[in-house]
């Protein structure tokens, strides 16, 4: 909870306003022997101006003054919201009900009548100054349940809005608008995903202003506050930042008199994410308070980032063949129909390989089926470092690949066939005993132009035509099926 300590820890204050001195001369005595601060004036406008300066717990207010009369001063505090909750008594000497009933009126909280019995003007003052305080309790304690309120209305609809997503970055965008509002207090906020396997955080999520001027990662080395919370799993929270030992000149001049909290995004036990929220905007210092609340937030999305990069797992488990990491056979069926429709659509040409490993049941048996598997592995990779970023491959089926080339005509094909062929040949190997026992590979080339086949199986089904021929016609070449353009 927020510190309800400043009512507790401030002096009770009592303003005192009368023109005749040797009232608050004797006022104050009393007060000030229970304990009280005791603020003294001697005409309206001193005390308006000590009202508004001080914010006392009570006024004492004579009605008959020279300058303004009490009346006028209580309308002029009543109607001031920095003012209007300070009750006023008035102390006066006029007898008449009439005036009593106006000071009462203009939202007086009691009067006192010259002369007064000191014990019974003491007793009523403390009455209402007990009251006085209950109230400034409640209306701070209600400010704190406002507070949380909002913060948990908040914080449920960023959940709401984030549970049914599986894709981080949108899930980024959400939390850049969420953020900004749970966090209105903060000066910056940024969120910095821990790179997996590199020594970098990345910044996914900031303040608008830090977004186009923040460099997009960061050294953990660079950060020690980062590093701090992200090897110690705490949050660390540093009023002071500039004469932390964490605070480090090179990388957080901008940062020279921020209060810092630095909270880690951990789930099972690993930090997938920081969020940093430097200084608040009203000056104040980041309190258990702040710290609960960031953590409450913090948590959604530590366990939404965690559920996205899950998901992208799976999904890369759900279309990659676990033995040579290239696509798989699923994966080919649904990209080689996609891609066949966009180059129907747009009238493109578009060339597949297909290639056989020659006489791989001989190697299986002869140097068993674990080299068999490392040969496949390599030869994956061969095929990986001859192609260019818009084209793919993807295992086929048992010692069968299949590359597609998007906007390749013919000949493009066979010469990239070719190059591979060459490769394997050269590069690929079973090693076995000491020795080195060659590996070689047949392929097929058919390119779809003008509407040549109907369908990607037509496609797929004449380079498979032309792999035959290569394997027909002596294995270790490159075949090409006719119809195919040049
Ligand atoms: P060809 O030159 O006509 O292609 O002869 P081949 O022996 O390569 O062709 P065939 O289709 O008769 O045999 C393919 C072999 O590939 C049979 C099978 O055991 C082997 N194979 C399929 N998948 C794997 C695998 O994942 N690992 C290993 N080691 N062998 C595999
Ligand atoms: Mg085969
Ligand atoms: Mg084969």
């Amino acid at each position: 909870m927020k510190q309800i300590i400043s009512r507790v820890t401030k002096q009770p204050t009592v303003l005192v306003a009368d023109d005749a001195p040797e009232i608050v001369l004797i006022i104050s005595k009393i007060l000030e022997k229970e304990g009280y601060l005791v603020l003294k004036s001697y005409n309206g406008e001193e005390c308006i101006a000590l009202a508004f300066a001080n914010k006392p717990d009570i006024i004492l207010l004579d009605i008959m003054m020279p300058d303004i009369d009490g009346f006028k001063i209580c309308n002029h505090l009543k109607n001031d919201s920095k003012t209007q909750d300070i009750p006023i008594i008035f102390i006066t000497s006029k007898v008449d009900i009439k005036d009593k009933i106006q000071g009462l009126n203009k939202g007086a909280i009691d009067y006192i009548t010259k002369p007064f019995n000191s014990e019974e003007f003491l007793a009523r003052v403390k009455s209402h100054m007990r009251a006085k305080l209950m109230q400034d309790e409640l209306r701070e304690t209600n400010g704190i349940l406002q507070e949380y309120l909002r913060t948990a209305t908040l914080a449920n609809n960023y959940f709401e809005s984030i549970t049914r997503l599986v894709n981080l970055d949108e899930v980024m965008s959400f939390t850049q608008r969420y953020f900004a509002e749970i966090f209105e207090d903060v000066v910056r906020f940024s969120v910095w995903l821990c790179a997996e396997q590199s020594d970098q955080f990345i910044l996914k999520v900031g303040t608008s202003a830090d977004l186009n001027k923040e460099a997009p990662t960061i050294r953990v080395e660079d950060s020690p506050i980062m590093k701090r919370a992200f090897e110690k799993k705490e949050v660390i929270v540093e009023n002071n930042f500039k004469l932390s030992e964490l605070y480090n000149a090179k990388a957080g001049e901008r940062y020279s008199d921020a209060k810092f909290m630095c909270l880690p995004l951990i789930v099972e036990g690993n930090v997938l994410a920081i969020v940093n929220l430097t200084s608040k905007k009203d000056g104040t210092d980041f309190s258990i308070y702040d710290q609960q609340k960031a953590l409450s937030v913090c948590q959604i999305l530590a366990n939404k980032i965690e559920n996205c990069q899950l998901y992208k797992k799976i999904e890369k488990l759900s279309i990659t063949d676990s033995l040579t990491n290239l696509f798989n056979r699923q994966f080919l069926d649904t990209r080689l129909a996609k891609e066949f429709a966009r180059v129907v659509r747009s009238n493109e040409t578009f060339t597949i390989i297909m290639a056989d490993i020659d006489h791989f049941k001989n190697i299986n048996d002869t140097y068993g089926h674990q080299k068999g598997d490392i040969a496949l592995k390599q030869f994956a990779d061969i095929l990986v470092h001859n192609i260019r970023e818009a084209d793919f491959a993807a295992r086929y089926g048992g010692e069968e690949f299949v590359v597609t080339l998007p906007s390749t005509k013919l000949n493009g094909g066979v010469n990239l066939a070719e190059k591979i062929r060459l490769s394997v040949e050269e590069n690929l190997f079973i090693e076995a005993e000491g020795e080195k026992h060659p590996i070689t590979v047949s392929l097929g080339v058919a390119t779809y132009h003008n509407g040549n086949f109907e369908n990607q199986e037509g496609l797929l089904k004449a380079a498979d035509e032309a792999l035959y021929k290569a394997k027909q016609t002596g294995r270790n070449k490159v075949c090409y099926h006719e119809d195919c353009g040049d």
